[in-house]
């Protein structure tokens, strides 16, 4: 006999927020659920371990099906904008906090949330569940993200069952337990302002900050200063999205983080044959959240986010004052990590016109981002002979040639060394992201109950700037068939 699967015993910080905050429910249970995906790295994060493969206690609470000691299972309320337009009351249509697990490091608490686990108040015409596609494609990339360095919520695992969920198609369902010390979101401050139930709005903030950011409650206006630093972290994390070539799709400010974390994965993707324009989420017909958007969009969740701290910081002037950092932080971060991208030590004049130079032929011939700038590491000051590897990925090999010589020569100037170089680059330069098309190979196996591929996908995107050569195809071009993807916003 094995040892039952030691259950964590949970508190439940955000259940002490008066009762308007959220709603006490439990879970909808989830029939004959089965193990899809566990991660490791986000278990020891709150000192957790894989179940044992015949434990049923793992399954049956993170399925929703058994409430573990101590949780207090409830749905947040929030409101938000989406695609820039008011919509009013949202909340946590089918995700479940179960409650709160002391952080391994000893740095505070990691709230544990099922999503897809059942109708709540905030459903709406929702069914409260997700489908397996979804959940695998939220599971693998929170982790993906987390090893990239970049600040994401955390996903334990997903849960499969076979209960039928209607999308366009007939789908599966499943569970993420996704983590992280709060889902609180701008669409929380949102949902108190235009209540204009400033008094909420106060606990709220006040909440935070003491969790949170209790270095900002001695600031003259912690208020003010809460708002500084979330518009601080907005923009370092649209840095990196830029940077690693990710798009969220739908930054409604619901699915912005009060943390600074991303939050909230649905129709994402990474960067392939650059095109600045690309929109992932294929009913954003706009393109309101393409990438080059995404810096902008990001600025303007914040002054939303300002807005409705207006009437805690006092006067629109510090409100102002708190959101004037944003651009040049996003600038001052995205110039850093393209110069560590291009494994450039030192400013030079030019080095904007050479980074913009290259941003023009990724765009005019449609580079894939992320094997180019892994490949760009390999360069040799002294041999363009050896730059066949990187110039297959460019049509225009003149225009290519052209720039790669201005590049040599800004190298030489710094006295590069070569290898240092390659060494620095191949540390941010990722040789492994989650491509769609890995992604849609896993979920079409998983789907015919074959889970090998999510748990492979997830072991090579752990180590995402290792080498890995026995893994070298999944750091290919996609695929020709790759090219028709679409990805569904539905989940
Ligand atoms: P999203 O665009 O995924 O961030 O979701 C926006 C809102 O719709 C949130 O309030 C979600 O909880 C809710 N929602 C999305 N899908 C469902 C679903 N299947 N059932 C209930 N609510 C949902
Ligand atoms: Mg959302």
């Amino acid at each position: 006999m094995t040892q039952p699967y030691p259950l964590p015993v949970f508190e439940n910080r955000f259940a002490a927020l008066p009762p308007a905050f959220h709603t006490r429910l439990q879970p909808t249970p989830l029939p004959a659920p089965y193990l899809v995906g566990f991660s490791e790295a986000a278990a020891a994060t709150v000192g957790l371990s894989r179940p044992a493969h015949e434990d049923d206690s793992f399954l049956d609470v993170f399925a929703g099906n058994r409430i573990a000691p101590g949780s207090l299972p409830l749905s947040a309320v929030y409101s938000g904008h989406q695609f820039g337009v008011w919509a009013g009351q949202l909340g946590d249509g089918r995700a479940i906090t179960l409650g709160d697990l002391p952080a391994a490091d000893g740095q505070g608490r990691i709230e544990l949330q099922l999503k897809g686990a059942g109708q709540t108040p905030y459903s709406r015409m929702g069914d409260g569940r997700a489908v397996l596609r979804s959940s695998i494609r939220e599971f693998l990339c929170s982790e993906a993200m987390a090893a990239l360095g970049i600040p994401t919520t955390r996903a334990l695992t997903v849960i499969g069952s076979d209960q039928r969920v209607l999308r366009e198609t007939p789908e599966t369902a499943a569970v993420v337990t996704r983590m992280a010390p709060s889902f609180i979101r701008f669409g929380s401050f949102e949902h108190w302002y235009y209540n204009q139930r400033f008094d909420d709005l106060k606990i709220l903030a006040d909440t935070v900050l003491e969790q949170f950011y209790p270095q900002l409650l001695t600031e003259a206006n912690p208020y003010q200063a809460l708002l500084r630093e979330v518009t601080r972290r907005t923009a370092t994390l649209m840095a990196q999205w830029q940077a690693v070539g990710f798009m969220h799709g739908v930054m409604n400010t619901d699915n912005m983080s009060i943390l600074g974390l991303t939050l909230d994965y649905g129709p994402f993707g990474f960067m392939e044959a650059f095109d600045a324009r690309h929109i992932c989420n294929h009913t954003d017909s706009q393109g309101r959240y393409s990438y080059q958007m995404q810096p902008r969009i990001g600025q303007w969740n914040c002054f939303a986010l300002g807005q409705a701290m207006l009437p805690l910081i006092g006067s629109v002037e510090q409100t102002e004052a708190a959101l004037a950092d944003y651009e040049a932080i996003f600038q001052a971060r995205h110039d850093a990590l393209l110069h560590a991208k291009l494994g450039l030590n030192t400013r030079q004049p030019d080095d904007d016109q050479l980074i913009q130079a290259l941003f023009a032929i990724l765009q005019a011939n449609h580079v894939d981002f992320t094997l180019f700038f892994r490949r760009l590491g390999d360069l040799r000051i002294g041999n363009p002979e050896q730059d066949e590897p990187l110039r297959d990925l460019i049509l225009d090999r003149p225009a290519f040639d052209a720039w790669a010589a201005q590049y040599r020569q800004r190298l030489r100037a710094e006295d590069s060394d070569d290898e240092a170089r390659r060494l620095a680059m191949q540390a941010v330069n990722p040789k492994y992201v989650l491509r769609n098309y890995l992604a849609q190979v896993a979920i079409d196996k998983a789907q015919q109950k074959d889970f090998s591929e999510v748990a492979r996908l997830q072991q090579i995107l752990r180590h995402p700037f290792d080498e890995q050569p026995e893994f070298d195809r999944y750091a290919d071009l996609p695929p020709d068939w790759a090219s028709h993807l679409e990805v569904s916003c539905s989940s």
